[in-house]
């Protein structure tokens, strides 16, 4: 509504300037300019609430956006400055409490998307998102420019074409509620409003409120209408608030012979949104309107001819039908179809997927991403830790694995190894990060800072540091919102004590774990993260589950992933198994449907034993 008409936005934004004193410190095209942003940005606000797109961060944009609305029509509504708001442009007039209370239930529904913003389904998937987003921000600009240069698409102002200003001027005159009560013409003779309105056949009535700041790039043009009027026979008047001065100043640059008239200034900008603008009307009806820079030309054929005769002497027949037709084939039309192959597409994988994995659990694994990751714990200086990636390395370049491989060191090594590291055949980890963003936490080491050295994964909820360290699940799972906030994979740690799993507590304990840490996560931040699972008792001890012993928990922890996030969310997460895993029983268990990987500590720290781990996908 705003974007079809900017200069009816820019006076509304003038309006408000003047209420609140500031009019006089703000140029016009600072005005132009907020006018079309502002409805640009509405509109696609709009758009990517629609669609879902960027859904946290625009919904509390619309939280912030709503608030200022809110508060500046409460203060319309109680010092009652402006009579209409302006929300809708022309189309739909508020008063200024209804106003108020509009934008209260919308600042009500703008903070419950906000609150639960994922809720909000995705019409469109995550890599097509730029083109709805691009594709809506040229269309609005286009409209927005395009109505400035021409006039507004939609005119819902009370001079549209097909109004019989006559009939409504004699409502108004006979004391009837009217929008025609600041319409006149005043000639040097006096009043003419009824003479003009009353006249039969053609009178062409150039409009400009302030003559000094007219465009008069089209002088000849207009000269050459008002030689033609004269002509035939039609009158033509000039109709401006501007001042005697300001009138023979137009007339000595333009060499204007057509008669002046004084008008209402916000009656003129009403009339048409052009200056000067050419109202054409027949009978006292408006049949057409131009703006100066889509004035008619008049052919040497044409000007000898009676409008009657003339296309532009007829109404036009752009209806609002069709122009609304023109909106729906250059925008609705290809966003529906993008939208409709976009989720076809999506469909389709969807379905590809389900035939590729019919329950079968072998079948199933391949999905998800296998991963061996090392924790290299406090173990190697420096150099030897350089030496150590360095090894790894060349060794996988050479002969690439069939898994993802990971390699979580001290954080003082990241950011020296993450310089060589070919981080498409290996990854690189930090085995820690703050629970606090930044500031005074002598020691510490921020996600931020770890992600700044080129790091893409870290380890957290490690038994030792919930151990040695006492890490909470509270604190884990600041520590996991952090590492994702800054972009870190997570490779999320749970296990039970020795004492637990004599107890058969084992299942109760990873449930807590996940609970209390990463189950507050939404699915789409869940599916980033990667389970750990290490049986305590079994980390450096040399004493491995069985593989059976581990196929049974990572089952249940599937399955308590399913019953939070669904299925298809467990049957993507990858679930690592840890606790002594070597070369030599790497297969056994990477052969368990449920087992996708390692975290492998000790034998993460020779090149040979890390890579015979690796291999065991290849076996
Ligand atoms: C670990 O600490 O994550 C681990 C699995 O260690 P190890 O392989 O030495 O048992």
């Amino acid at each position: 509504m705003k974007a079809v008409d900017p200069l009816g936005t820019q006076y509304k934004i003038r309006d408000y300037l003047n209420a609140m004193h500031l009019g006089q410190y703000v140029p016009d095209y600072l005005t132009l300019g907020a006018s079309v942003t502002i409805s640009a940005m509405e509109f696609l606000i709009g758009i990517c609430l629609l669609f879902a797109i960027h859904r946290r961060l625009v919904s509390k944009f619309l939280v912030v956006l709503m608030s200022v609305w809110t508060l500046l029509t409460l203060w319309l509504a109680l010092t009652d400055p402006i009579s209409d708001c302006g929300c809708f442009g022309d189309a739909i007039v508020l008063t200024n409490w209804q106003t108020f209370w509009k934008n209260v239930v919308l600042l009500a529904a703008a903070i419950l998307v906000a609150l639960w913003p994922k809720d909000m389904a995705r019409m469109i998937s995550l890599s097509n998102q730029w083109i709805v987003f691009n594709y809506s921000t040229l269309f609005i600009l286009f409209i927005a420019i395009w109505c400035l240069y021409d006039l507004p698409l939609f005119d819902f102002r009370p001079y549209h074409v097909g109004t019989n200003l006559r009939e409504g001027w004699q409502e108004m005159m006979e004391g009837q509620d009217s929008p025609y009560a600041e319409f006149f013409i005043d000639s040097e003779d006096g009043d003419i409003t009824e003479e003009v309105l009353n006249s039969e056949g053609y009178t062409f009535l150039l409009v400009s409120p302030h003559l000094e700041q007219a465009d008069d790039s089209q002088l000849d043009r207009i000269n050459e209408w008002y030689e033609y009027c004269t002509g035939q026979g039609y009158p033509f008047y000039c109709l401006t608030a501007s001042s005697g001065q300001a009138i023979s100043r137009w007339q000595d640059i333009t060499g204007a012979e057509y008669p002046f008239c004084n008008t209402d200034e916000i009656t003129l900008k009403t009339i048409v949104r052009s200056n000067p603008g050419l109202v054409l009307l027949k009978d006292g009806t408006v049949i057409r309107k131009w703006s100066h820079n889509r004035l008619p030309v008049l052919s040497e054929k044409d000007s000898v001819q009676p409008l009657e005769r003339h296309e532009i002497g007829q109404m036009p027949n752009d209806s609002i039908p069709s122009k609304i037709a023109m909106l729906l084939l250059w925008f609705v039309l290809p966003l529906a179809l993008l939208t409709i192959a976009d989720r076809l597409w999506a469909w389709s994988r969807w379905l590809r997927k389900k035939k590729i994995n019919p329950l079968n659990k072998k079948e199933e694994r391949i999905m998800r991403k296998k991963i061996v990751a090392g924790n290299w714990k406090m173990n190697m200086n420096l150099q030897d830790g350089i030496a150590l990636a360095k090894e790894l390395n060349e060794t996988l370049k050479a002969d690439k694995p069939n898994c993802g491989v990971v390699i979580c060191t001290p954080f003082i090594h990241l950011a020296s190894i993450a310089q060589f590291l070919d981080q498409n055949i290996i990854g690189l980890g930090a085995e820690n990060c703050a629970d606090k963003e930044k500031g005074a936490f002598t020691g510490e080491v921020s996600a931020e800072m770890v992600k700044s050295t080129g790091a893409q994964y870290v380890i957290l909820g490690h038994s030792e540091r919930r151990e040695y360290y006492k890490e909470t699940p509270e604190i884990l799972k600041e520590k996991v919102l952090l590492a994702q906030k800054n972009d870190l994979k997570v490779i999320f740690c749970i296990g039970e004590s020795l004492e637990e799993r004599e107890a058969g507590k084992q299942n109760e304990v990873v449930k807590a774990e996940l609970e209390g840490s990463v189950f507050n996560l939404s699915e789409e931040d869940f599916r980033k993260i990667v389970i750990a699972y290490e049986p305590i008792w079994a980390i450096g001890t040399g004493k491995t589950a069985t593989a059976e012993q581990a196929e049974e928990i990572h089952a249940y922890i599937r399955s308590i992933i399913a019953e939070k996030y669904g299925q298809a969310v467990a049957d993507d997460t990858t679930i690592l198994y840890g606790g002594s895993c070597k070369a030599s029983n790497a297969p056994e268990l990477f052969a368990k449907p449920d087992i996708d990987g390692g975290l492998i500590g000790g034998a993460s720290l020779k090149a040979a034993d890390f890579k015979g781990i690796i291999d065991a996908w290849k076996k």
